[in-house]
């Protein structure tokens, strides 16, 4: 099969491209993934800076989503597990362990200075935890829906808890702190997360779509190829060569997708930045993740204590992260400091990734699983279409994929 012409061409390969494109490829019809940049992935990807291997921003991996199960080689990826559970640090010393409630009871609690949540916000914490990790996901998606915080309200945590605890916690994970997104999206995340220990890929998350592309023959994937846009029977690249194909699927992220098909409705946009600093000496000798109680930054993590190899010689990497793209390092180089509780000044800062499209909101009412079809021959799909998450953006792929075949018949 020539490169020009193919029956399907999918455009973009980070994970929901990859996922489409693997699905249509097992099926037995003809694809060509067409990618703008030199290597697939998009949002996770790995970089290799002064030897230190950091992700484009911070993320965790969880093994236990449904579509990860199903299409990636766990063993393979040699994880590297978080400490369950994560610390609130308040910047003056003050810490406090939260664990899973029903996994660890010594833990939860907040072994490190003694302070501990309200037995009352433990006993709803670990009834909520329990709920979540034993409902089916499909009669979560079906749950009565409002705000995250509204749910955990009603779970009978206190105003304390949330803001204190769980706010600072879940900011990082939905990257929004009014916890206004959808409480159907919370506890399908709280569910995932009770029942996977999440965890890095040795060779970074950059790992997940490689190891995805590398089940694509070689000619099926056109790197270095941003579309420009859509023609009659197929797509433009920025040179202007043409591709045809009975079916284009655009999986390029919402903003570029809104831009290459005219009238798509995409939802806004969560930011944030990740900064990494290499420091002489671990300021945590553990793999936890550490929240602030004040949400100056969101969170801070020493990630050579999850997977050692991640620095090159013997210096600890410390990522920390914050809500939106306008910080600045000093600021969130002397906060992480704060929260350590240790001297930042040594820490030589490696790199800054600000991502203006990090997530795509998902505030209720939300939609988790919209359709493909765009219009005749056109689909598109990606986390946008779904939830923002690994499990969104391969599952919406699976579903273009679906639908392609379904249209395109015997
Ligand atoms: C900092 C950060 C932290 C995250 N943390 C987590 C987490 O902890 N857990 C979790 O489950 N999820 C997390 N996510 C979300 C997850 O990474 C994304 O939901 C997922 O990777 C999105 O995949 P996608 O295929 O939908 O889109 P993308 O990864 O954006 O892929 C789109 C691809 O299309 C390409 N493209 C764009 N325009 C064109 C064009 N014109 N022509 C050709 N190609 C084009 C891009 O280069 C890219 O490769 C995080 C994301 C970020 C950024």
């Amino acid at each position: 099969m020539s490169q020009d012409m193919a029956e399907v061409i999918v455009v973009g390969a980070g994970l929901a491209g990859l996922a489409c494109a693997r699905d249509l490829a097992a099926a037995g019809r003809e694809v060509l993934l067409v990618e703008a940049a030199e290597a697939v992935g998009g949002r996770m990807r790995t970089d290799l800076v002064r030897g230190f291997r950091l992700d484009r921003g911070f993320q965790v991996f969880n093994p236990a989503y449904p579509q990860v199960r199903r299409r990636i080689d766990l063993a393979a990826l040699r994880l590297h597990p978080f400490t369950p559970g994560f610390l609130v640090a308040d910047g003056r010393g003050g810490r406090l362990r939260v664990a899973d409630p029903l996994h660890r009871p010594a833990q939860a609690l907040g072994l490190l200075t003694g302070r501990s949540l309200p037995v009352a916000d433990l006993a709803a914490l670990a009834a909520l935890t329990l709920r979540d990790g034993l409902v089916p996901a499909r009669v979560l998606k079906r749950g009565r829906e409002t705000g995250t915080e509204e749910a955990l309200r009603r779970a009978g945590l206190s105003r304390r808890t949330v803001d204190g605890v769980l706010r600072p916690f879940l900011s990082g994970v939905f990257l929004e702190d009014g916890l206004e997104t959808s409480s159907r999206m919370f506890h399908l995340v709280w569910r995932s997360m009770v029942r996977g220990r999440l965890g890095l890929p040795e060779r970074g998350v950059g790992a997940v779509p490689a190891q995805l592309a590398a089940g694509l023959a070689p000619d099926r994937l056109l790197l270095d190829s941003p579309v420009e846009r859509l023609t009659a029977d197929g797509v433009e690249l920025a040179g202007g060569a043409r591709l045809r194909a009975r079916a284009v699927v655009v999986a390029t992220g919402a903003a570029r997708a809104a831009r290459l098909l005219p009238g798509l409705v995409v939802p806004a946009a969560r930011a944030v930045t990740t900064f990494y600093h290499a420091a002489p000496v671990s300021p945590l000798r553990e793999p936890t993740l550490v929240v602030d109680a004040e949400r100056r930054v969101l969170n801070t993590v020493v990630l050579s204590e999850v997977v050692p190899g991640c620095s090159p010689d013997g210096r600890a990497l410390v990522s920390t992260s914050v809500l939106g793209t306008a910080a600045q390092e000093g600021e969130v180089r002397r906060r992480a400091g704060e929260l350590y509780g240790v001297d930042p000044g040594s820490w030589e800062p490696l790199a800054a990734y600000r991502i203006a499209e990090a997530l795509p909101a998902l505030p209720a009412p939300a939609v988790l699983s919209r359709g493909t079809r765009f219009g005749p021959g056109r689909y598109v799909c990606g986390d946008h279409r779904a939830t923002g998450s690994v499990q969104g953006a391969l599952a919406s792929g699976a579903r273009a994929a679906h639908e392609v075949l379904a249209d395109l018949g015997g």
